[in-house]
């Protein structure tokens, strides 16, 4: 599994198969929203801050297997971390799908994220993987949604 394709094959497929935290979130208190009108996807993220902590997060809707891989892995990534960690993390999965970020040369905190680099090289594919994490941001802000066609 030291091929950058086949590992990211086999984590779409995966997420797809067996989305994480996919529902709805008793006690949420962050809802947005979310909306890439280029491929059609549309979720809804669920969120409970506790303080500065995010404790727990959940998604929903339709959307494509990139997109919904996507969500799925932010949903784990962020549950326990800071609003700031997040913050951090939503960033810098931004750059890394618009290929601002050379995840291999610079640093950074994605982990596991990492498989979704490729994407850069797949315009049409870059809004959905980023969907999950703009609607992360629109929720942290209170905003009750958000579009990939508006500004960050
Ligand atoms: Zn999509």
């Amino acid at each position: 599994m030291s091929d950058p394709r086949a590992l990211y094959q086999e984590v779409i497929l995966d997420h797809n198969k067996k989305p994480r935290n996919f529902g709805v979130l008793e006690n949420a208190n962050r809802h947005a929203e979310g909306h890439n009108p280029v491929c059609g996807d549309h979720i809804t993220l669920h969120v409970k801050i506790d303080g500065e902590e995010v404790s727990g997060i959940s998604f929903e809707g339709q959307s494509c297997a990139i997109c919904k891989a996507s969500a799925s892995m932010m949903t784990g990534q962020v549950k326990g971390k800071t609003v700031a960690e997040a913050e951090t993390l939503i960033q810098e999965f931004r750059e890394m799908a618009t290929g601002k970020l050379d995840v291999h040369a610079q640093p950074h905190h994605l982990g596991r994220l990492t498989v979704f680099a490729g994407v850069s090289e797949l315009p049409s594919r870059v809004k959905c993987a980023i969907l999950p994490w703009h609607t992360l941001h629109a929720a942290f802000k209170e905003l009750d949604n958000t579009s990939t066609e508006k500004d960050f």
